[in-house]
């Protein structure tokens, strides 16, 4: 009898991305949906709550980066 059923996953998954908070430093960590395609996300820091606005950058290898800004910073 075969051991395992390999159950193949998903190829677009689910992330956790560890990202330093812009106002008190804490890293926390972030779950991006990468076949989401907004490229701006806003999420509250769980350690102090306060509203992080994030960049989110595919690169060609399908990496995800988090830019965490300040919310009066702007997109550039
Ligand atoms: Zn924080």
């Amino acid at each position: 009898m075969a051991a395992n059923t390999l159950i193949p996953e998903a190829r677009v998954d689910l992330q956790n991305l560890t990202v330093q908070c812009p106002y008190c430093w804490s890293e926390i960590e972030i779950i991006v949906d990468p076949s989401d395609p907004s490229e701006h996300f806003i999420e509250d820091c769980s350690v102090c709550c306060r509203p992080i606005h994030f960049h989110k950058i595919i690169q060609d290898d399908g990496a995800i980066e988090l830019i965490a800004k300040h919310e009066d910073e702007s997109y550039d």
